[in-house]
């Protein structure tokens, strides 16, 4: 039985050492490079004293960032990659609530750290970690002491209140699912896959453990190509790719580029997605241009170790028919309950729960939010079982098969991307003259607009400009509503509907 994450990098350097384990931009890694890396990096963070702490990793997508991910590890701590791009106020609310041992960055970056209240956390520059001699005996103590219900990493989410959520998940969610990914796609070390997810976005981890359980490559694919889709087929081409695991906006992308027409991509054989609806306008013209591929819909929240329900697609799909999520992976176990806690019949709409070794320990230093959403399982009060409810709606058709049917509250998708309306709402009252602010989402056309109480003169632009200070650039409102007077209900909440009414 293997208690931590790494013991797979340690059995992929004995069996496949030679092998190319990530490839990016600056070069490849084999994987013994990649876990002697990894242990030099571990060496370092001990002697500065991260005892198990977590570990931030504030590094553009990179082999070093995954380098510092297994070097944490093998120190005995959970990473918590955090977005390169992110705004330094959004940044130090994380810092805050994980109060992590370090910080690891680049030189560029530390920047940004400068006079900041790093809660007492180590700034520590990978060049300088990557520099130290192992101490094997130290590095092997650390990673000895771990069991496999340990915090692996801690995922920040968009919070509804302005805050990010530290999404905590186990070792063992880990193991299980990298199993599961080599199982059902058939990986093996011939496998060469394409990664698109930043690392701060679960979906990655189906790249770095699927590929890592099987001494497979990893390809980390330069974020700039994601913007001219037309060239990721000639990429796919060029690394001679067996297997993308994508969000649907970026194959929706590549489908309308025209990228797929007449295109020839004999290595291809694995095309899986996950993260929002996948349309099936798109994914037919992906069938139709690479027929010979199995693609697969994978669906499952932060909350979860990525991906807790799955569908092979197995039958043709008109353009506007919906394509289940499927059922459950083999770890896990799916309930859509009623709102009075019963199992929801077949065709009838409940709450998507999930159950199984890849339910999160729970969010970092946040237990009320934790009890909130991790509860005990209603049907089987024997004894606590750990249930995570998703705020997703499904049901179950009378062949089984889970269908998705959007959510119960105001979190959205837009572009592959998580995000509470209320963390922009809490961001737009912070700039100044905006008394209240209510963002809604425009689902035709994929845009938020942000309707603002203020008297002031506002621009799109301008108030963009603001707003970037504190949240990401994905989360910015596509139309801005300035008003002198939010409408509100009778009980003089925002009245959200009329606001709907107004898009
Ligand atoms: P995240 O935590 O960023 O992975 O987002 C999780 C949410 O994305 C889920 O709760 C769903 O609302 C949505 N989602 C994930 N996968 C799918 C899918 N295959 N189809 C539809 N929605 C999805």
């Amino acid at each position: 039985m293997l208690n931590s994450a790494v013991r797979m990098l340690d059995e992929a350097a004995a069996r496949y050492g030679g092998r190319i384990a990530v490839a990016d931009e600056s070069g490849e890694l084999t994987y013994s490079a990649y876990r002697a890396a990894a242990r030099r990096i571990a060496t370092a963070l001990l002697r500065k004293g991260v005892a198990g702490r977590p570990v931030v990793v504030y590094l553009p997508k990179s082999a070093r960032a995954l380098c510092v991910f297994m070097g944490a590890l093998y120190a005995g701590s959970p990473y918590a990659p955090v977005d390169a791009h992110a705004p330094v106020p959004r940044l130090e609310k994380i810092v805050e609530s994980l109060r992590p041992g370090a910080i690891v960055t680049d030189a560029a970056l530390a920047e940004n750290l400068k006079g900041r209240d790093l809660h007492g956390a180590a700034v520590c520059l990978y060049d300088e970690l990557a520099a130290a001699e192992t101490d094997e005996t130290a590095v092997d103590r650390a990673t000895g002491g771990v069991i496999d219900t340990d915090p692996i990493y801690i995922m920040y989410t968009s919070g509804s209140t302005g805050t990010p959520k530290g999404v905590t998940i186990p070792h063992r969610g880990i193991l299980d699912y990298a199993v599961w990914v080599t199982e059902t796609f058939g990986f093996t070390e011939e496998t060469v896959l394409a990664n698109q997810a930043p690392f701060y976005f679960d979906n990655s981890t189906f790249d770095i453990y699927g590929t890592m359980k099987c001494g497979a490559k990893l390809v980390l694919t330069p974020e700039s190509l994601f913007l001219f889709p037309l060239r990721l087929p000639e990429f796919l081409r060029e690394n001679r790719i067996t297997a993308i695991f994508w969000v649907p906006t970026v194959m929706i992308n590549v489908a309308n580029s025209g990228a797929l027409e007449g295109v020839e991509l004999p290595e291809l054989r694995t095309v899986a997605f996950c993260g929002e609806v996948m349309p099936n306008t798109a994914l037919n013209v992906w069938r139709r241009a690479l027929p010979a591929c199995t693609y697969a819909n994978l669906y499952g929240p932060t909350e979860i170790t990525d991906v807790c329900c799955y569908y092979v697609v197995d039958r043709p799909f008109a353009d506007g028919e919906a394509l289940p999520i499927g059922k459950a992976c083999e770890n896990m176990r799916v309930l859509i309950l009623r709102e009075d806690g019963a199992e929801a019949a077949a065709g009838e709409q409940g709450e998507l729960c999930v159950l199984g070794s890849g339910v999160a320990l729970g969010y970092w230093n946040a237990p009320d939010l934790t009890a909130k959403a991790f509860t005990a399982n209603p049907l089987q009060r024997a004894y606590g079982e750990r249930m995570y409810r998703t705020g997703d709606l499904a049901y179950r058709t009378a062949e089984g098969l889970i269908m998705f049917c959007g959510r119960r509250d105001s979190q959205i998708k837009l572009k592959g991307n998580r995000i509470e309306l209320g963390e922009i709402e809490t961001a737009a009252v912070c700039v100044e003259g905006v008394e209240n602010a209510a963002a809604i989402f425009d689902s035709d056309k994929q845009e938020i607009v942000l309707f603002v109480e203020t008297k002031a003169q506002l621009t799109l632009r301008r108030f963009n400009l603001e707003l970037k200070k504190r949240i990401p650039s994905y989360m910015l409102p596509g139309r801005l509503v300035p008003m002198e007077h939010l409408p509100h209900t009778a009980n003089d909440k925002i009245d959200r509907v009329r606001l709907k009414t107004m898009l």
